[in-house]
């Protein structure tokens, strides 16, 4: 008999294939503190599945003996912790998804180290689970990290737990810590909403009731592990949602064919079926369906394919293709529960890259609500986030973004954050819902542009940006541009930071979370005051490269100069023009930029001035020359 791939099987292996085929797939992760056994449980799983190849095991063995804290019998931490080693000292892997099948059902656990540092793993193999194996030492009991991995576990939807009890023998199999574990977690994860929470006593290390029931604790009737995974039963609700089709890219090889490129997020599509286009609303009929494969007459969920559309539509990368019934929020606001990763705070205010399944945008939380403290679950004020802390932020984002509410919609419910200065992932969010001000609040469009303001003048509206440490001549410099562009006849004004921290920023202070709203508060001024026509000079420390380019981004291109002010704190501590650098040095000034605040220096000014080699006439000059001459035409 010949199968697919056209090889000759037997019968034997045929309806062994087949079987395999057709059993269903059940993703999980396994969590919980360092040390509960996790490693163990799934080196116990692979092993008892058979999965482990022969000379993988002979190896084991021989390890063990060696190095295993497990006496004479086999320490499977070693074989997944052998894993992991090679993992980190390659290119890393953020997690590892481990493959193993029953003759009931097929299996991918994600593993993902158990190191509070790893959250953001945790949470990304949490991320595509039906269900959650909790691990807890029965001896430790219930901890911060199982507390807060449920919390996250919940958080991303998972509606099914097990509660693996672990090391049971550790504890002489004794049903009354059993019992207080059970207890202590049940009465802490009943605000979590899970639908189910199976109670399991194991011990990984000697197998008990991972796939084989104990004969250790007869007072213990329920399922082994393996039992409940093969029969617990997860509705596949993604096919029952509403079509949502993300575009990828758009297809188009030559002017006859024009197609769009993704994966199929929720629901099904078929040909035939009218789709609308989330941001515009404009609604198109599906002409065909092309995968690599061939045609097909209908997509569901997970499936990769081209739509080609009957009509010419504007979609590019990040548009959303739904059902013209059911169809997703598109909105530049929403409150979101956000965790945190990075070691630098979140802080509201500040400019980060929101990306979504399909497209990236700046973004900032305009509010954090609060931070949800993760033993108590209580609701807590807070100014930042921490590290594997979790908030509930309204969130604001450049470009309008399509989504669901991540309950209603596990797919394109969620984002990820970057740091836009590291490139790197610092949090990840579910969406709540849109705020309703996004919806009432419009861009007024006004006849006399910024344009037609700055022509009245006879000039271009602009900003001049100084940054520059205390000290280092960003007033004095300022104040001279602003003299010479005046006799010149231009229209001017002057935002100096201490003046304005006088008035419109009284109630800011100098910690980083304030130092950021103060930046922003001040480049949506310069942004009010050239859109008035006028050229702006902004003088203020300004000591993050995010906030600068926060305040670049909100004017429009090549109106906007930054301009380093840049003198050696050295000497910017020997001229100490209002003896704020003897006052830091002597510990009497918290939070000084340079001193105990951090600086950090523009990588490619506009303007970049030395102020030991030249006076602040030259200096203020080139500025003038650099403004109304050359480049930046000012006229
Ligand atoms: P900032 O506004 O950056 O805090 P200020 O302009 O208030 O700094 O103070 C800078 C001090 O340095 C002033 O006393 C100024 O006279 C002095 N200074 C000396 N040389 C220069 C220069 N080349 N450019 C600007 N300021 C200079």
């Amino acid at each position: 008999m010949l199968n697919r791939s056209g090889l000759d099987l037997s019968a034997g292996v045929q309806a062994y294939l087949s079987r395999q085929e057709n059993k269903t797939l059940l993703r999980f992760i396994t969590c919980g503190s360092v040390d509960d056994g996790k490693s163990t449980l799934i080196g116990r799983l692979l092993y008892d599945t058979k999965l482990i190849l022969e000379d993988q095991l002979a190896a084991l063995e021989s390890d063990s003996r060696k190095h295993g804290t497990a006496g004479e019998s086999i320490d499977f931490a070693l074989l997944v912790d052998g894993l992991e080693a090679e993992r980190e000292q390659g290119i890393t892997i953020d997690v590892a998804y481990r493959f193993f099948a029953t003759e009931k059902r097929k299996f991918i656990v994600a593993d993902t180290p158990g190191h509070e540092q790893y959250t953001c793993n945790m949470a990304t193999g949490a991320s595509t689970a039906d269900l959650a194996v909790v691990l807890i030492d029965a001896r430790k009991g219930v901890l911060e990290q199982t507390r807060r991995h449920s919390h996250i576990i919940s958080l991303l939807g998972i509606r099914h737990v097990v509660l693996a009890v672990n090391k049971i023998d550790l504890v002489d199999y004794d049903q009354a810590v059993f019992d207080r574990v059970v207890q202590d977690y049940l009465a802490f994860a009943k605000p979590l909403g899970f639908d189910h929470v199976c109670l399991v006593p194991m011990s990984a290390r000697f197998g008990d009731n991972v796939s084989t029931a104990s004969n250790a604790m007869p007072w213990y009737d329920g399922p082994t592990l393996i039992e409940f995974l093969e029969g617990v039963i997860i509705p596949d609700s993604a096919i029952e949602l509403p079509f949502r089709f993300p575009v990828q890219i758009a297809v188009r090889p030559d002017s006859d064919f024009r197609g769009f490129a993704g994966q199929v997020a929720s629901g099904k599509v078929a040909v035939g079926d009218d789709v609308v286009v989330a941001h515009s609303g404009q609604q198109v009929t599906v002409k065909s369906i092309v995968t690599a494969d061939g045609a097909l007459s209908e997509a569901r969920e997970g499936q990769a394919v081209i739509l080609v559309l009957d009509d010419e539509v504007d979609i590019s990368r990040g548009s959303m293709l739904s059902h013209p019934r059911a169809r997703p929020l598109v909105s530049d606001q929403f409150q979101a529960h956000v965790i945190w990763f990075d070691r630098n705070t979140l802080i509201p205010g500040r400019s980060y890259i929101l990306r979504t399944e399909t497209m990236s945008t700046p973004a900032s939380v305009t509010k954090l609500k609060h931070r949800i403290d993760v033993n108590s679950l209580a609701l807590e004020a807070a100014t930042h986030l921490g590290r594997n802390e979790i908030g509930v932020c309204n969130i604001s984002t450049q470009m309008p973004v399509s989504f669901d509410a991540y309950r209603d919609n596990r797919a394109t419910g969620n984002f990820i954050i970057i740091d836009r200065m590291s490139n790197a992932t610092v949090g990840a969010g579910m969406i709540d819902h849109a705020l309703r001000r996004a919806d009432n609040v419009h861009l007024q469009a006004i006849d006399v542009t910024r344009e037609a303001r700055g022509a009245l003048k006879y000039q271009k509206p602009a900003v001049l940006w100084f940054t520059g440490l205390s000290g280092s001549g960003k007033s004095t410099i300022a104040n001279l541009v602003e003299k010479q562009l005046h006799a010149l006849g231009r229209h001017t004004m002057t935002l100096d930071g201490d003046n304005v921290r006088h008035g419109l920023n009284r109630d800011l202070g100098f910690t980083e979370a304030d130092r950021v709203e103060n930046i922003r508060r001040v480049a949506e001024v310069a942004r009010l005051m050239s859109d008035a026509g006028l050229i702006v000079l902004v003088s203020f420390i300004s000591p993050f490269r995010s906030e600068r380019l926060l305040a670049r981004e909100m004017m429009a291109p090549g109106e906007f100069l930054e301009i380093f002010v840049d003198t050696p704190i050295e000497e910017c501590a020997r001229r100490d023009p209002k003896g704020l650098y003897k006052k830091a040095m002597a510990g009497k000034l918290a939070n000084f930029t340079g001193i105990s605040s951090p600086y950090e220096a523009p990588e490619a000014p506009d303007i970049h001035l030395n102020t030991v080699e030249q006076d602040a006439e030259t200096l203020a000059g080139a500025v003038v020359e650099r403004l109304i001459g050359g480049r930046f035409n000012n006229t």
